[in-house]
């Protein structure tokens, strides 16, 4: 197989790779897209790029497939790195898009929950998020051993895929129970198989140093990428606005670049060095490479990034003060060290810190009834086997489900997925409570505790999750089991015969046999 210069740069210590961004855009024969292959052609030249990152429907709009464009800029001669989002394909579409990626030579994967769908032909889309990054870590990485699949004739197993694929982390979230959640998903991304890691966008440099010291002491050897974003005035706003979910630009930094745009060249040097010095900060502090991004931005900004950068990396230390944009009150894993202005090696202790929402009584009594009655052995457990097994599959399994799910539907506003994930996510149900229907952690759109798609509405249902683990001691359980994607197979059919019957995926954690 041909040598992946982005896997080999990034994986050389001594090399500090950087990718950048480029927006195919909506159409198929339109400015945008020529412009894009343009802006390919340019980079080829450059010997710092090692990639070209494509977005797949950015801000959960339409635009030209990032997979093909990935196709095309490999036939040009330089790496691709294609945002691979669960947003709009189910596991089938993914798994053929991944198929048609293995075909074209396009390797570098960024996998990414992706953008809540907003719009798109006759009205908005609906949104699909049938698997999450996790699972699609695990897909690959099982494509790249041979993907095995049971066939007509015993296990079929594929040639073995060569994807290089990486997961994305905020450090920039500005509770605890968000940013515990980031990094208890990012082991699990990591469990997966993701072979690096990019953070999302923010400015705080205590932020950047945070992740990759968290990194470090958790033992998570594998390449860590800093985003970097050109930003000017505009984009801020709507940032700061939280229009443009996971980016973080406080008020601060917001007033700053209010006062830049002021200058003769619309504050456009200041955005230029602005990205050259957290060039400089990310290579010096230890990062592996970087990723740049922004709007409408030339290759010759790109270039005048890296080179600036690179002149002001041996004096990041003294550039860490430019970027003290903290969230006001906002969380950091661990103590301020005044001198550098980053952090000390010792976390803060999590038990100081309040919860971060109202955790309700409900919680108490859903755990008291799941011990009663489901777990193995345990007081209605055995009672409750026999009874579904009786059940099932005479006339009153139809009546039984309906009262099971007009139960679970005023408790806990069920779905009826019959794949019941309410123990993985403190009785919270992750196909009612998250609009990504996630059920490994967080997705990275949540803004100060709310769900990114209901903000100032909704807490998001991990910061929920997180509370109430936390209050009995157990916020451990949100890095611990990966939790299988929802077994369409089930869906309307009762979860509680599923349980006892060993159908679900709870069961298969319990050893459940059938009765
Ligand atoms: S509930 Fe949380 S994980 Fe789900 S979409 Fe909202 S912010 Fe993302």
């Amino acid at each position: 197989m041909q040598e992946n210069r982005f896997k080999e740069a990034l994986l050389n210590p001594s090399v500090f790779p950087v990718t950048w961004e480029l927006v195919p855009g909506r159409g198929a024969r339109e400015a945008a897209q020529d412009k894009a292959l343009d802006l390919a052609r340019q980079a080829i030249s450059n010997s710092h790029i090692y990639a070209l990152t494509l977005t797949d429907n950015p801000g959960g709009t339409p635009a030209m497939s990032a997979d093909f464009m990935g196709s095309e800029i490999v036939r040009l001669g330089i790496e691709p790195l294609v945002h691979f989002t669960c947003k709009d394909k189910n596991r089938n579409a993914m798994e053929s898009s991944l198929y048609a990626l293995d075909r074209a030579g396009v390797r570098n994967l960024l996998v990414m929950s992706g953008d809540y769908p907003v719009s798109g032909y006759q009205g908005r889309p609906a949104p699909v998020f049938d698997l999450d990054p996790i699972h699609v870590l695990q897909l690959i990485s099982e494509m790249n051993k041979g993907l095995e699949y049971p066939g007509m004739k015993g296990t079929t197993r594929h040639q073995p895929a060569d994807f290089f694929a990486g997961a994305v982390v905020s450090p920039f979230k500005a509770t605890e129970a968000e940013q515990i959640i980031q990094y208890s998903k990012l082991k699990k991304k990591i469990e997966a198989g993701a072979q690096f890691i990019v953070t999302q966008l923010g400015y705080d440099a205590r932020k950047f140093h945070e992740v990759l010291l968290y990194m470090k002491q958790n033992g998570f050897s594998i390449p860590l990428i800093g985003n970097i974003y050109i930003l000017p005035f505009g984009a801020a706003k709507m940032m700061n606005r939280n229009d443009l979910p996971g980016s973080v630009v406080t008020d601060k930094l917001l007033a700053d670049l209010d006062h830049e745009k002021n200058a003769p060249d619309k504050g456009q040097g200041a955005r230029i060095l602005r990205a050259a010095r957290m060039y400089a900060i990310l290579k010096g502090m230890g990062f592996s490479g970087v990723h740049i991004g922004g709007h409408n931005i030339k290759y010759e900004q790109v270039d005048a990034i890296v080179e600036i950068g690179e002149s002001l990396t041996s004096q990041w230390k003294d550039l860490v003060q430019y970027f003290d944009y903290p969230i006001e009150g906002g969380f950091y894993y661990y103590e301020k060290d005044p001198e550098t202005g980053l952090n000390r090696e010792a976390p803060v202790k999590l038990e100081d810190q309040l919860p971060d929402v109202k955790i309700g009584c409900s919680y108490a009594f859903s755990r008291f009834f799941h011990r009663f009655m489901y777990k193995p052995g345990k007081n209605l457990y055995g009672f409750m086997k026999g009874l579904c097994g009786k059940i099932q599959g005479t006339i009153m399994e139809g009546p039984f489900h309906k009262m099971e799910h007009l139960t679970k539907a005023v408790l806990f506003d069920c779905r009826d997925c019959g794949d019941c994930a309410l123990i993985d996510v403190a009785y919270l149900c992750p196909m009612s409570q998250c609009p990504k229907n996630q059920r490994n952690g967080a997705c990275g759109g949540s803004y100060k505790g709310w769900c990114e798609v209901y903000p100032g509405k909704r807490p998001c249902v991990y910061v929920r999750a997180y509370a109430r683990l936390k209050k009995y001691g157990e916020e451990g359980q949100l890095s611990g089991e990966i939790v299988p994607p929802c077994n369409w197979d089930l869906y309307q059919t009762s979860s509680w015969i599923n349980y006892y019957q060993g159908k679900d995926h709870t069961s298969q954690k319990f050893s459940n046999k059938p009765s």
